[in-house]
């Protein structure tokens, strides 16, 4: 690798594209003529304007974003729309919420706190090792939403057919799968993305939200920074920003829309997910942690015959020069975070390593 950098699995803050990398250090010192880094400009400035601008425009083109949607940027990373979500969206107190992994877990347990959770479904009994069916659920007619978590980072399972949420509306924590592959953004009613793991540095959401469900009429007791609304009408500078953020994600948009849009990363991904599932699944030593049906292609858990030998793998892994392959602490084992920028080399140069067990 280049710059003696490091193939890295982690799940985020993950990898970012090299030729985005590059741009961003050749614009450091001058950012295209103003004098300064983008880290030290005004975020009112015209200079800054343009560069969110150009983000959103670029994010709207990728993912064919209908107008009727609102593109917000909004600082506190993914944690903080699981409060959000709850405060803007339950207007009748009560929403549809399936359980499939740690961040769904993480989700319910804060939307509890603001009215009634419903857990419509759940695939608790396998370990969350799989995606229950979802085609028929009992949703009350008065249910504001139904909360997805798209793809499970820690347990590694991603949704390929959506819930059949009965006319009701769709919230999709797309955190570690944003920008993966194709999305028809009018299947949601929110879309919701921390950023650090497919798309650029820590810190920061992407919410694409439907106009509608944009609401003033909160508890009186609500931040005005936690309101979507806030963030709408302000065109996401309502405060400062997180103008870095923002500026490197922007960048990361016109990279996919280079690299020929989602449809060809989605392609690429494909491509990487299989020399890793492919292996793993010939492998006696080796296994894959999750059901082939519902795999992610972006986190890849597996484990060995025992947590000894996980713990030796991680460590051997390490000294070859392959950083992050430990399971997350809460599940154990092993895990591939093979995010948008992991070059398919870096997956093969792991196999191969692999292949020695
Ligand atoms: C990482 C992650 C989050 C939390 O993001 P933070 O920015 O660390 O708060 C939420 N959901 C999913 C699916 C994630 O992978």
């Amino acid at each position: 690798m280049k710059y003696g950098r490091t193939f890295n699995f982690s799940a985020g803050p993950a990898m970012m594209p090299e030729p985005v990398l590059e741009e961003i250090r050749d614009e450091m010192m001058n950012y295209r003529g103003s004098g300064m880094c983008v880290m030290e400009m005004s975020h009112r400035s015209k200079v800054f304007q343009q560069i969110v601008d150009e983000a959103e425009a670029d994010l709207r083109e990728l993912m064919n974003i209908p107008d009727n949607y609102k593109v917000l940027f909004i600082q506190g990373g993914g944690t903080l729309q699981f409060a959000m979500v709850a405060m803007n969206l339950m207007k009748n107190g009560k929403a549809v919420y399936i359980e499939t992994g740690a961040w769904s877990k993480k989700a319910i347990a804060e939307a509890k706190k603001y009215g009634e959770v419903i857990i419509g479904a759940s695939s608790k009994d396998k370990n969350f090792s799989y995606i229950p069916d979802c085609s028929d659920l009992d949703i009350p007619e008065d249910t504001d939403y139904v909360y997805i978590c798209e793809n499970e980072t820690i347990n590694g399972v991603t949704w390929n057919t959506l819930p059949n949420t009965k006319g009701h509306v769709l919230v999709s924590d797309q955190s570690s799968m944003f920008l993966s592959k194709p999305c028809n953004v009018a299947d949601y009613g929110l879309i919701w993305a921390g950023v650090q793991k497919n798309v650029g540095p820590a810190g920061m959401a992407v919410v694409i939200i439907r106009e509608d469900l944009i609401r003033g009429d909160l508890d009186p007791k609500t931040p005005i920074y936690m309101m979507y609304k806030t963030h709408a009408d302000a065109g996401s500078m309502y405060n400062t920003p997180n103008c870095w953020a923002i500026y490197c994600c922007g960048k990361v948009f016109k990279y996919l829309k280079k690299l020929g849009g989602l449809e060809a990363m989605n392609q690429i991904n494909v491509d990487k997910a299989s020399v890793l599932y492919d292996f793993l699944d010939n492998s006696k030593f080796f296994k894959a942690a999750v059901v082939k049906e519902d795999r992610s292609l972006m986190n890849v858990p597996f484990v060995s015959p025992s947590a000894e030998q996980d713990a030796e793998v991680v460590k051997a892994t390490k000294a070859a020069g392959f950083d992050n392959l430990k399971g997350h602490k809460s599940v154990g084992g092993l895990r591939a975070s093979i995010d948008n920028a992991m070059p398919k080399e870096g997956v093969e140069a792991r196999v191969d390593f692999l292949k020695k067990y």
